[in-house]
């Protein structure tokens, strides 16, 4: 047997002899496990447990602070630090840290102790106002885009008291977390969640402004709310570890097609199996532990492909705590023996991971009567109903005018695999709103409803039966980026290992400036011979008039539809160099520095982040794939070459003819064209490493490297294919599948 192949075998049998891994659930002092409602949120220093710890009115200045997305005050900053310490200790925590999310897409964190001592040097637990609310990391080594140089390299992270302070458990011991932004001195913003939670202001400003125009003046604040549908693979460790390329960039770089791969449509929300349910159960309570209101788990339409779906959550939330989630599965995973993988296409020609964004926006601190009052959601009465439109025509109105930006913020190396791909919503932003709306918003345009009542006319058009029209029937578009569901919009483009948090700061960014033209024009149609519904519908039509182009009801994977979005005019931009471009273009920074949400520089360095990690991130795989070629696939080959080589041999100092000589000839010629194509490879990226900008790389990277790395991958499939199976020294497609 070819030795190449020994350690595959050894993971096939370790694989084989695993269990599903039990996990003890808390119990109750009679042994009873405890329903999820009695631990949920134990890690978590929510608002109840606030309220019973703090005197009362620095628990009022709190929330107050929260409602309406202040920064703490430092005169209640020590009350309410003491009030955390007390409550972590009894918890058995030993330290905190600042918890923020640099542009690395992950989160980061550095780790202080309680410990102290006092004036008479005795140890004890310390947490102070000051250090609940600011700390000051080494930060130089964070990617910053170039607004940081090394000689100014200070930044400070600070609590974000909207997001609940946490507990985060270790095998040993146990960290107070703090959600935090992350800024430079100047206040430039150097993470993911200082943008999001201005776009968060922003928004709730303007749909304030618009709800004020048509009477709702008692509307203090609206926030984004957001549903994240986490989709990912789990893989068994034992193969995961064998394949360097899934060790180092969590994509298989090469790997033959199985004869079975998801064609029979056999595993969408079929039985889940039973080692990955015992790994979701114990993935499920760490996260309710924290308060993450896990919900739906199904299998996806991949083999081992699995979907994790929460209750939605205001969106600095929800993208805090799709952060917590990600790190959880890939910790308990590792318990249960698998590695997850949240690479947005991990195996070729097999469903790749998105991270769906069901997002909408909600009111909020507005009192009882009007808080969670659902913007997007039609409503039942006809003033809901008109409510419903103007917003609705001001989402698309913000989607139209910066649809390169949304797909600007979902661009990336990995995303690119799967936008277009025939199974992901495509490169080109496009809205989706379904037969009924559609209906209702043909006969605005018609004018059909510019009755003498307006209010009944929309009633009469059957807005208010939307919800429960989309919520039964099949009119759901599974191929749209930007689809209505009913009282939300789902953006389904953001890649499974993304953050949400720049997707939905851009989404919440467009809405804003959907709606700043509504009120403009709303405010010019508000005449006195005008009533405020008449007023609306005008407003309304203008909307659906002006964005025509944007709206797509049918399959947004076919040729067709990107023939037609060329000639309506909308961007199709394929791949990420080109997605990124629309960041640095004039009118992206003129609307984003209008709305305060990033300054000319803060979006500048997010283009050289975001274009550097896709530079790096590709440079990786090349690297990646050349050793693997030149270590591991080539000699597979020459071993197998060399067998058959000396049986041809054999045969004819026997004088028989040989059977081998044919698979000899193949090989050889396969052999020589994967010498020839790596060749090619390397010379391309000798190209790109003469190139002196980030731009230019990603550019050659993007459309010539790329199909360079598919030309040496090809060989190596076909060398999968000839190579006798135990000479092959990388777990198959079949294997990792379908096994684990
Ligand atoms: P499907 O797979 O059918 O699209 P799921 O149940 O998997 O649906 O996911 C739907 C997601 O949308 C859930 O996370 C849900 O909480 C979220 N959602 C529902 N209503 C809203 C809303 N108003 N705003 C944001 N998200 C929402
Ligand atoms: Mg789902």
């Amino acid at each position: 047997m070819g030795s190449g192949a020994n350690a595959r075998f050894e993971a096939i049998r370790e694989v084989n002899r695993r269990t599903p891994r039990k996990f003890d659930p808390p119990r109750d002092e009679q042994g009873k496990p405890l329903r999820v409602s009695e631990f949920y949120g134990v890690n978590t220093f929510d608002l109840h447990k606030m309220k019973e710890q703090l005197p009362k009115e620095v628990y009022t200045k709190l929330v107050q602070t929260i409602d309406m997305g202040k920064k703490l005050d430092r005169e209640i900053a020590n009350t309410v630090a003491h009030a955390i310490k007390e409550w972590a200790l009894t918890r058995s925590v030993t330290h905190f840290c600042h918890w923020f999310q640099p542009q690395t897409g992950a989160t980061a964190e550095k780790h202080d102790a309680f410990l102290s001592f006092d004036d008479h040097n005795r140890p004890i637990e310390a947490f102070s106002g000051s250090q609940l609310i600011q700390s000051e990391p080494d930060a130089s080594s964070f990617p910053s885009g170039g607004m940081r140089t090394t000689f100014e390299a200070r930044g400070y992270t600070a609590w974000d008291p909207s997001s609940p302070v946490f507990i985060m458990e270790h095998t040993n011991g146990r960290t107070l977390c703090i959600p935090s932004v992350f800024i430079s001195y100047h206040g430039d913003a150097l993470d993911e969640k200082t943008a999001l939670l201005r776009s968060i202001d922003v928004l709730s400003h303007k749909a304030c402004e618009l709800l004020g125009l048509i009477g709702d003046t008692g509307v203090k604040r609206v926030v984004p709310t957001l549903g994240v549908e986490q989709e990912y693979f789990l893989i068994d460790r034992s193969f995961f570890n064998l394949r360097p390329d899934l060790v180092m960039t969590v994509r298989t770089l090469i790997g033959g097609q199985p004869p079975k791969g998801q064609q029979l449509e056999d595993h969408y929300f079929g039985s889940i199996p039973a080692r990955a349910q015992a790994f979701m159960a114990e993935m499920e309570y760490e996260l309710y532990k924290t308060g993450v209101p896990v919900k739906t788990r199904h299998n996806e339409v991949a083999p081992s492909q699995f979907e994790s779906a929460p209750i939605f959550e205001e969106a600095n939330i929800a993208t805090d705590h799709n952060q917590l989630l990600m790190e959880v599965l890939r910790k308990v995973a590792l318990r249960h023996n698998f590695s997850v993988l949240l690479h947005e296409k991990p195996f070729e020609g097999i469903n790749g991971s998105g991270k769906h964004n069901n997002w909408s926006m909600s009111i909020t601190g507005s009192g009882p009567d009007l808080d969670g009052d659902n913007l997007l959601d039609p409503g039942k009465t006809p003033h809901q109903n008109l409510r419903f439109l103007l917003v609705l025509a001001g989402v698309m109105k913000g989607v139209h005018t910066h649809a390169g930006l949304l797909r600007a913020s979902i661009a990336s190396a990995g995303n690119d695999h799967r936008l277009g791909a025939n199974e992901a919503p495509p490169a080109i932003i496009s809205i989706f709103l379904g037969d009924m709306l559609n209906r209702i918003l043909d006969e605005i345009e018609k004018g059909t409803t510019q009755e003498q009542n307006p209010e009944a006319a929309v009633l009469k058009l059957g807005v208010s039966k939307l919800p429960e029209v989309m919520k039964d029937n099949a009119d759901r578009n599974r191929t749209s980026p930007f689809a209505f569901t009913g009282n939300k919009f789902e953006f389904r483009a953001v890649g499974s290992s993304a953050s949400t948090a720049f997707p939905v700061t851009i989404l919440n960014a467009a809405a804003a400036d959907g709606f700043t033209e509504i009120i403009e024009s709303l405010k010019a149609r508000l005449t006195a011979s005008n009533t405020i519904e008449s007023a609306v519908l005008e407003v309304v039509k203008e909307a659906i008039l002006g964005t025509h182009p944007i709206r797509f009801e049918g399959n947004n994977y076919s040729e067709d539809w990107v023939k037609e979005a060329e000639r309506r005019g909308i961007p199709n931009l394929r791949k990420t160099p080109e997605a990124l471009a629309e960041l640095i273009k004039p009118e992206s920074k003129a609307m984003l520095a209008k709305m305060m949400i990033f300054t000319e520089a803060e979006l500048a360095s997010r283009y050289h982040v975001r274009t550097e990690r896709y530079v790096k991130n590709l440079l990786i795989e090349i690297d990646t794939l050349c050793s693997m070629v030149e270590t591991q696939i080539l000699p597979a080959a020459y071993a197998y070459h060399g067998m058959l080589a000396s049986a041809v041999l054999n045969c004819k100092s026997l004088g028989t003819t040989a059977p081998q000589a044919d698979v000899l000839s193949r090989l050889g010629g396969l052999i020589s064209s994967l010498q020839t194509k790596r060749v090619v490879l390397e010379a391309s990226l000798h190209k790109i490493e003469a190139l002196s900008s980030e731009e230019e790389k990603a550019v050659l990277l993007a459309h010539e490297v790329t199909s360079a790395m598919s030309d040496v991958r090809q060989v190596c499939d076909e060398l999968e294919s000839i190579v006798a199976d135990d000479y092959w020294p990388l777990p198959k497609y079949r294997e990792m599948l379908f096994l684990s």
